[in-house]
């Protein structure tokens, strides 16, 4: 008889951080990913402001597991989980049966009921959205560039950018970065340091989770960068021409969506109880109600901490859901799931940053430093390592953005001149 078969759903943080620790376990591992790699998003922001390469932080999956032969990739998106018959459809059809299964299948970003914004204001997740984002911000200062009238082509120089949590704080300092350091010399007609960067946040400040002090830090390291930041205030509208607010209105182009997220809508095939934002509530052990052959974990679960809050939903608790059910499966009955909370952090441009850890709130270069090691460390591969250090650095000394390429033509999308 062969070993039990895991399916994993997912070769995100968890899903790989799983593999790892079932490293000499006795088991035959399947990876379905409807990607063919691993993507460390914490990093996208710096694609899709021309920063580093998408190579850089998207690494083959295959090559990840290489060396285990327990291990089998394929490539395929999950449709749909048949708890009782112990089943998967992937979206072809094709059938897959497990012994357990675990979903590490993430999240995406949520537009709260009003997806036909998404077409004015794209999320920020995927590596597609992230060359997407590039491409428009970009192409933005090329259109302004050939403009005649300074009202239209201030359009194209305002960016505004939704949400105001740490994707959106590191989007906005990143934006002022290139329009003020990156591309200021390189064009004749505007004068890209005259870009207009909005950040629009709902609630009374940024980076709301974090103390109101580093939330302020932050809004002063923001405005010094030439940011606007507007707090309070909720986005009632987006259209192709801008975003409306209660009581006011920015007009723009470039409009980021960097609020709000929602689970996969495979986690609803599961029929159990979900939270607000689709994701499945998991029992102590990270198992579902009746079925302690499936587990979910990082960004699809929601796990009720020991203060009856649901635990953020970022990279380290991933990580360590993964790990532990690597116990679970190596060495049966565990303790309940515990968080360990190694705290949290956000730079704005470069060399600054907002940090928290344990009992330590840090901002400022030192914070940057540590945002930075932090970041180098769980980058997976030598390669890409010593590539996104090498950015940095040429970076921090140039003030240049290298990855400016821009991939379709911008012709037909400009009215012609009368
Ligand atoms: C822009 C951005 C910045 C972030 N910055 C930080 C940060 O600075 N620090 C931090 O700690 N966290 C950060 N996060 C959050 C962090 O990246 C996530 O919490 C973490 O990736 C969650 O890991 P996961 O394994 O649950 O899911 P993911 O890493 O999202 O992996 C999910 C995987 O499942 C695959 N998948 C999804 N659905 C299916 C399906 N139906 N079939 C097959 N495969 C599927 C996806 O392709 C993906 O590979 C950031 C997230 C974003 C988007």
């Amino acid at each position: 008889m062969g070993y039990p078969k895991l399916v994993i759903v997912g070769g995100g943080f968890g899903g790989l951080n799983l593999i790892k620790s079932l490293k000499k376990a006795k088991f035959d591992i399947l990876l379905i990913d409807k990607t063919n790699h691993h993507l460390f998003q914490p990093l996208l922001y710096e694609v899709a402001t021309a920063a580093i390469s998408p190579g850089e932080i998207a690494v083959p999956l295959r090559e990840i597991v290489r060396t285990n032969q327990h291990v089998t990739v394929i490539m395929g998106e999950v449709a749909h989980v048949d708890k009782n018959l112990k089943q998967l459809t992937l979206g072809n059809g094709d059938k897959i049966s497990y012994d357990f299964l675990v979903l590490a299948v993430g999240s995406r970003h949520s537009y709260f009921g009003n997806d036909q914004w998404e077409e004015f204001a794209p999320g920020l997740k995927t590596i597609n959205d992230a060359i997407n984002i590039r491409e428009k911000i970009l192409v933005s200062f090329e259109k302004a560039e050939r403009m005649d009238s300074p009202q239209e082509a201030a359009k194209y120089l305002n960016f505004v950018i939704i949400g105001g949590g740490p994707t959106g704080v590191e989007m906005a300092g990143a934006i002022a970065e290139i329009a003020h350091r990156a591309l200021f010399k390189n064009f004749r007609r505007i004068k890209p340091e005259k870009t207009k960067i909005y950040l629009l946040e709902a609630f009374d400040r940024i980076l709301p989770p974090y103390p109101e002090k580093l939330s302020r830090r932050a809004q002063i390291d923001l405005e010094e960068l030439g940011v606007t930041v507007v707090t309070g205030k909720k986005v009632v509208d987006v259209t192709s021409e801008g975003v409306y607010v209660e009581g006011g209105f920015y007009p723009s182009k470039n409009v980021i969506w960097a609020a709000g997220n929602q689970a996969s809508p495979l986690l609803k095939t599961l029929n159990v109880p979900l939270d607000r934002a689709g994701r499945v509530i998991v029992e102590k052990d990270l198992t579902i109600p009746g079925h302690p052959e499936i587990f979910v974990i990082g960004d699809a679960a929601s796990f009720i901490d020991d203060k009856g809050k649901p635990l953020p939903g970022i990279a380290p608790t991933a990580i360590q859901m993964g790990k532990y059910v690597g116990k679970v499966l190596k060495k049966g009955n565990q303790p309940p799931f515990h968080y360990f909370d190694k705290g949290y952090m956000a730079t704005i441009g470069k060399l600054r940053a907002v940090a928290v850890v344990g009992k330590l709130q840090m901002s400022g270069f030192f914070a940057w430093a540590a945002w930075c090691f932090i970041h180098i460390l769980y980058l997976i591969g030598f390669r890409n390592r010593f590539a996104v250090l090498t950015e940095w650095f040429y970076c921090l000394l140039t003030g240049e953005r290298g990855v400016r390429v821009i991939y379709h033509s911008i012709d037909k999308e400009l009215p012609k001149k009368e």
